[in-house]
Protein backbone atom coordinates (compact mmCIF):
# COMPACT_ATOMS: atom_id res chain seq x y z
CA UNK A 1 0.00 0.00 0.00
CA UNK A 2 0.97 3.45 -0.75
CA UNK A 3 0.96 6.03 1.82
CA UNK A 4 1.98 9.68 0.44
CA UNK A 5 2.53 12.05 3.79
CA UNK A 6 3.13 15.84 3.44
CA UNK A 7 6.15 16.98 5.43
CA UNK A 8 4.13 18.33 7.85
CA UNK A 9 2.05 15.22 8.43
CA UNK A 10 5.41 13.30 8.83
CA UNK A 11 6.37 15.72 11.47
CA UNK A 12 3.09 15.41 13.27
CA UNK A 13 3.13 11.30 13.25
CA UNK A 14 6.77 10.99 14.01
CA UNK A 15 6.75 12.63 17.44
CA UNK A 16 3.76 10.57 18.67
CA UNK A 17 4.74 7.66 17.52
CA UNK A 18 8.56 7.06 17.71
CA UNK A 19 7.88 6.65 21.79
CA UNK A 20 5.55 3.87 21.76
CA UNK A 21 6.62 1.86 19.13
CA UNK A 22 10.37 1.98 20.64
CA UNK A 23 8.71 -0.12 23.30
CA UNK A 24 6.46 -2.75 21.31
CA UNK A 25 9.74 -3.44 19.27
CA UNK A 26 11.13 -4.69 22.74
CA UNK A 27 8.05 -7.07 23.43
CA UNK A 28 6.22 -4.81 25.85
CA UNK A 29 2.80 -4.74 24.09
CA UNK A 30 1.30 -3.92 26.88
CA UNK A 31 3.18 -1.22 28.24
CA UNK A 32 3.33 0.07 24.98
CA UNK A 33 -0.68 0.65 24.81
CA UNK A 34 -0.26 1.91 28.52
CA UNK A 35 2.09 4.53 27.44
CA UNK A 36 0.39 5.55 24.55
CA UNK A 37 -2.98 6.51 26.34
CA UNK A 38 -0.58 8.85 28.97
CA UNK A 39 0.46 10.85 25.71
CA UNK A 40 -1.22 14.21 25.44
CA UNK A 41 -2.58 14.43 22.27
CA UNK A 42 -0.86 17.80 20.61
CA UNK A 43 -2.44 21.28 21.29
CA UNK A 44 -2.87 22.31 17.81
CA UNK A 45 -4.46 18.59 16.69
CA UNK A 46 -8.05 19.41 17.48
CA UNK A 47 -7.82 22.49 15.78
CA UNK A 48 -8.83 23.34 12.33
CA UNK A 49 -6.30 23.89 9.68
CA UNK A 50 -6.27 26.75 6.93
CA UNK A 51 -3.41 27.78 4.57
CA UNK A 52 -2.77 31.60 3.73
CA UNK A 53 -0.62 33.89 2.68
CA UNK A 54 1.16 36.31 4.95
CA UNK A 55 -0.53 40.17 4.78
CA UNK A 56 2.54 41.87 4.62
CA UNK A 57 5.13 41.87 1.94
CA UNK A 58 5.38 41.03 -1.26
CA UNK A 59 7.82 37.34 -0.40
CA UNK A 60 3.79 36.36 0.44
CA UNK A 61 4.78 33.73 2.80
CA UNK A 62 2.74 30.89 3.20
CA UNK A 63 0.84 30.08 6.76
CA UNK A 64 -1.33 28.04 8.53
CA UNK A 65 -3.90 29.50 10.68
CA UNK A 66 -5.44 27.41 13.53
CA UNK A 67 -8.70 28.13 14.96
CA UNK A 68 -11.19 26.69 17.49
CA UNK A 69 -15.11 27.17 18.08
CA UNK A 70 -15.59 30.03 21.02
CA UNK A 71 -18.22 28.01 23.04
CA UNK A 72 -19.94 31.16 23.26
CA UNK A 73 -20.20 33.06 20.40
CA UNK A 74 -20.35 29.44 18.23
CA UNK A 75 -17.85 31.34 15.46
CA UNK A 76 -14.08 30.08 14.64
CA UNK A 77 -11.60 32.12 16.96
CA UNK A 78 -8.12 32.20 15.59
CA UNK A 79 -5.43 30.90 17.92
CA UNK A 80 -2.29 30.41 16.52
CA UNK A 81 -0.63 31.05 13.27
CA UNK A 82 2.83 29.17 11.87
CA UNK A 83 4.93 28.76 8.65
CA UNK A 84 3.61 26.58 6.36
CA UNK A 85 6.70 23.57 5.79
CA UNK A 86 5.20 22.57 2.54
CA UNK A 87 5.01 26.02 0.99
CA UNK A 88 7.68 26.63 -1.70
CA UNK A 89 8.50 30.29 -0.70
CA UNK A 90 9.21 29.64 3.03
CA UNK A 91 9.16 26.59 4.01
CA UNK A 92 8.02 26.53 6.91
CA UNK A 93 10.03 29.70 8.51
CA UNK A 94 8.26 33.15 9.01
CA UNK A 95 9.97 36.79 9.80
CA UNK A 96 9.37 38.65 13.26
CA UNK A 97 6.21 40.80 11.87
CA UNK A 98 4.84 37.81 10.27
CA UNK A 99 5.20 35.63 13.21
CA UNK A 100 3.29 38.29 14.94
CA UNK A 101 0.05 38.30 12.69
CA UNK A 102 -2.17 36.56 14.95
CA UNK A 103 -1.88 40.30 17.03
CA UNK A 104 -2.79 41.85 13.35
CA UNK A 105 -6.16 40.10 13.36
CA UNK A 106 -7.23 40.36 16.54
CA UNK A 107 -6.26 44.16 16.51
CA UNK A 108 -8.95 46.68 17.65
CA UNK A 109 -8.08 49.59 14.66
CA UNK A 110 -8.32 46.10 12.36
CA UNK A 111 -10.82 47.05 9.31
CA UNK A 112 -13.43 44.46 9.23
CA UNK A 113 -16.02 45.75 6.23
CA UNK A 114 -15.81 48.79 3.95
CA UNK A 115 -15.83 52.05 5.30
CA UNK A 116 -16.99 55.57 3.42
CA UNK A 117 -16.57 59.34 3.97
CA UNK A 118 -18.93 61.20 2.35
CA UNK A 119 -18.08 64.13 0.80
CA UNK A 120 -17.59 66.74 2.79
CA UNK A 121 -18.01 64.39 6.12
CA UNK A 122 -15.87 64.35 8.37
CA UNK A 123 -15.80 60.36 9.85
CA UNK A 124 -16.16 57.02 7.74
CA UNK A 125 -19.23 55.19 8.27
CA UNK A 126 -19.71 51.61 7.86
CA UNK A 127 -21.49 50.32 4.38
CA UNK A 128 -22.52 47.24 2.05
CA UNK A 129 -19.92 45.36 -0.40
CA UNK A 130 -22.15 46.11 -2.69
CA UNK A 131 -22.38 49.97 -2.51
CA UNK A 132 -18.49 50.11 -1.85
CA UNK A 133 -18.45 48.00 -5.27
CA UNK A 134 -20.95 50.49 -6.79
CA UNK A 135 -19.30 53.22 -5.80
CA UNK A 136 -15.31 51.98 -7.50
CA UNK A 137 -16.93 51.58 -10.51
CA UNK A 138 -18.84 54.51 -10.96
CA UNK A 139 -15.71 56.37 -10.41
CA UNK A 140 -13.50 54.68 -11.75
CA UNK A 141 -16.00 55.44 -15.40
CA UNK A 142 -16.49 58.54 -14.26
CA UNK A 143 -12.62 59.37 -14.08
CA UNK A 144 -12.30 56.75 -17.76
CA UNK A 145 -14.54 59.07 -19.35
CA UNK A 146 -13.01 62.29 -18.65
CA UNK A 147 -9.53 61.08 -18.98
CA UNK A 148 -9.07 58.33 -21.35
CA UNK A 149 -6.52 59.08 -23.86
CA UNK A 150 -7.13 57.31 -27.49
CA UNK A 151 -3.96 58.87 -29.07
CA UNK A 152 -1.09 60.85 -27.80
CA UNK A 153 0.35 64.60 -28.75
CA UNK A 154 1.82 63.34 -31.91
CA UNK A 155 -1.03 61.01 -33.41
CA UNK A 156 0.11 57.83 -32.21
CA UNK A 157 -2.34 55.55 -30.74
CA UNK A 158 -1.69 54.76 -26.88
CA UNK A 159 -5.13 53.57 -25.55
CA UNK A 160 -4.07 54.31 -22.00
CA UNK A 161 -5.71 56.34 -18.66
CA UNK A 162 -3.47 57.78 -16.42
CA UNK A 163 -5.33 59.00 -13.78
CA UNK A 164 -6.41 56.26 -12.21
CA UNK A 165 -3.85 53.59 -10.47
CA UNK A 166 -4.43 50.03 -9.23
CA UNK A 167 -2.79 48.39 -6.41
CA UNK A 168 -3.62 44.55 -5.87
CA UNK A 169 -3.20 42.55 -2.60
CA UNK A 170 -0.21 40.85 -0.67
CA UNK A 171 -1.60 37.43 -0.61
CA UNK A 172 -3.38 37.33 -3.89
CA UNK A 173 -2.01 34.51 -6.11
CA UNK A 174 -0.47 34.33 -9.23
CA UNK A 175 -3.79 33.86 -10.70
CA UNK A 176 -5.63 36.29 -9.27
CA UNK A 177 -2.32 38.65 -9.78
CA UNK A 178 -3.23 37.92 -13.50
CA UNK A 179 -6.78 38.85 -13.45
CA UNK A 180 -5.72 41.95 -11.86
CA UNK A 181 -3.38 42.64 -14.85
CA UNK A 182 -5.81 42.01 -17.31
CA UNK A 183 -8.42 43.84 -15.43
CA UNK A 184 -6.51 47.02 -15.18
CA UNK A 185 -4.75 46.82 -18.67
CA UNK A 186 -8.42 46.51 -20.37
CA UNK A 187 -9.38 49.95 -19.09
CA UNK A 188 -6.09 51.18 -20.23
CA UNK A 189 -4.80 51.56 -16.89
CA UNK A 190 -0.93 52.30 -16.69
CA UNK A 191 -0.38 53.16 -13.34
CA UNK A 192 -0.56 48.78 -11.74
CA UNK A 193 1.30 47.09 -9.16
CA UNK A 194 0.34 43.69 -7.79
CA UNK A 195 2.15 43.44 -4.25
CA UNK A 196 2.59 39.72 -3.79
CA UNK A 197 5.09 38.11 -6.46
CA UNK A 198 4.14 34.24 -6.26
S1 LIG B 1 6.58 36.40 6.98
FE1 LIG B 1 7.88 38.21 6.77
S2 LIG B 1 9.04 37.86 4.87
FE2 LIG B 1 7.27 36.45 4.86
S3 LIG B 1 5.65 37.57 3.73
FE3 LIG B 1 5.35 37.96 5.91
S4 LIG B 1 6.45 39.89 6.29
FE4 LIG B 1 7.20 39.08 4.35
Amino acid sequence: MNVELSRRQFVIGAGAGAAGTALGAFGFGEVEQAYATTIRPFKLASLKEARNTCPYCSVSCGMILYSKENPQTKKMDLVHIEGDVDHPVNRGTLCPKGAAALDFVHSKTRVHYPMHRKPGGDKFERVSWDFALDRIAKLIKEDRDANFMEKNKDGATVNRLTTTGLLGGCAASNESGWLTYKFARSLGIVQLDNQARI
